[in-house]
């Protein structure tokens, strides 16, 4: 044990993973080796190299920085939306020391952290309050556990979807103790099947956004705006789910438009929900936007206290709302610059990534937004092709080995790196990680 501590590239773990995870990992490389019923006794180096193995594999369960080469520009697996670099800045100036997250600094008394973002979010958005959770799943429990607790809530069929991760809108509502009831057919839906599905006992009318699935062919929604009708003649909230949250028209991007948080509230839909790190482009959270009065009672919700976010994603999401307030600032976010790289710049790239690894091709490749959002809209790409010297599958592996790891795509047992979601700092790392499996 004590030579596998004193050796430097097994002592350099300590300060990593400390030093009864390095002794664990000794411990139980030796172990195999004696279960192993070889009969020659491995040597050192051999032994070294495999403790080092496990120390490496312990170390990969860690949160750490990846580079996504996959073309997928909100992947929920790679922690969606990268921040800009002054919602970072403001991110690091919360946490350094202390804020007034529940502090007034006029009047010198107790202040409300649930109102900390509620000024930009309006301003951006046109809405008359605002309520920021840990996630949009957050939002949506808190919202039927508010107003739906033993009552009904009303939901296209054809909008109870399952969204990754086991989150099932049926389940959801269950769980908050609220009756389903189904509006229109799997693929049809009217504002008339709502406006029949009412009773007494109906809490809330609930549009979902239905994110990674699309239906097409024989299909029809029931317009936002004959619901807030609806709901407003039965004295009832209409909300929306909106998922992903766009605040601007994708069009400008080259992306299909999707409906956006303002044009939602515009239709007349009383609490609109969304994530802060999908097309908003900032931290994880849950925005619920619109009406005052309902705002209220949602404060008022004792569960709100398990819901809350941080210092630091308040930081984070106001900075990126007020890059939002302005076109030009808005780049300034890295899913906005990725999303508006033009062909030229990502082939500019792809050239010089090509003039220093040979064996790599310049391909058409095709991007997506991810995160819920146009899942059936690819935006046009430039990625880079290569065959790995030993296969696709362990070239792909090679690089997820790398300091920070590379995830990569393969097609046609090929490995394909898109550079749209690549960040132009991280080209040296993935030139020099594709040059060694080349
Ligand atoms: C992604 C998504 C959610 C969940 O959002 P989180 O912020 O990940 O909790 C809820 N509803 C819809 C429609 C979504 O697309």
């Amino acid at each position: 044990m004590h030579r596998f501590l004193s050796e430097p590239q097994i002592a350099a773990y300590e300060v990593l993973l400390g030093k009864p995870a390095v002794k664990s990992a000794v411990a139980l490389t030796l172990d195999a080796a004696r279960r192993s019923g070889e009969p020659e006794v491995p040597d050192f180096h051999a032994l070294c190299t495999g403790v080092v193995a496990r120390l490496d594999e312990r170390r990969a369960q860690d949160l750490m920085p990846v580079v996504n080469a996959t073309g997928i520009l909100l992947h929920t697996n790679l922690g969606r939306a990268p921040l800009a670099p002054s919602a970072i800045e403001a991110v690091a100036a919360a946490a350094a020391g202390y804020t007034n997250l529940e502090f007034d600094v006029r009047s010198g008394s107790r202040g409300s952290r649930y109102a900390r973002a509620r000024g930009v979010l309006c301003s951006l958005t046109g809405a008359q309050d605002a309520l920021v959770l840990n996630n949009c799943a957050a939002a949506l429990l808190l919202v039927l556990d508010t107003f739906a607790k033993n009552r009904e809530v009303v939901v296209a069929r054809k909008e109870l979807i399952e969204i990754g991760g086991g989150l099932r809108l049926p389940d959801v509502l269950a769980r908050s103790g609220a009756t389903l009831i189904e509006a229109g057919t799997a693929n049809k839906v009217y504002a008339e099947d709502f406006a029949r599905a009412l009773s007494p006992k109906t809490a809330l009318l609930l549009r979902c956004h239905p994110s990674n699935f699309r239906i097409t062919g024989f299909t029809h929604d029931a317009p936002a705006a004959d619901l807030a009708e609806i709901a407003r003649n039965a004295g009832l909230p209409l909300v929306e789910d909106l998922g992903s949250g766009a605040v601007c028209d994708l069009a400008a991007y080259g992306l299909p438009h999707e409906r956006t948080v303002q044009e939602a509230l515009g239709a007349g839909v009383q609490l609109v929900l969304f994530s802060g790190d999908k097309l908003f482009g900032g931290p994880q959270a849950g925005v619920v936007l619109g009406s005052e009065a309902l705002v209220a009672r949602l404060r008022a919700n004792p569960l709100l206290r398990a819901l809350r976010c941080d210092k630091m994603t308040f930081a984070a999401l106001i900075e990126t709302a007020r890059l939002h307030l302005n076109e030009d600032r808005r780049t300034q976010i890295p899913l906005y610059a990725m999303l508006g790289a033009s062909l030229d710049v990502l082939s500019d790239r792809a050239r010089r990534y090509a003039q220093t690894v040979r064996a790599v091709h310049v391909v058409e490749t095709q991007a997506y937004a991810g995160g819920g959002a146009l899942p059936q809209s690819a935006l046009p790409s430039i990625g880079l092709a290569l065959q790995p010297r030993d296969g696709a599958t362990a070239g792909a592996a090679a690089l997820r080995g790398t300091s920070p790891p590379i995830v990569a795509r393969i097609e046609n047992d090929r490995l394909l790196l898109d550079l749209r979601t690549i960040l132009p700092a991280q080209d040296a790392h993935v030139t020099t990680a594709l040059q060694a499996i080349a």
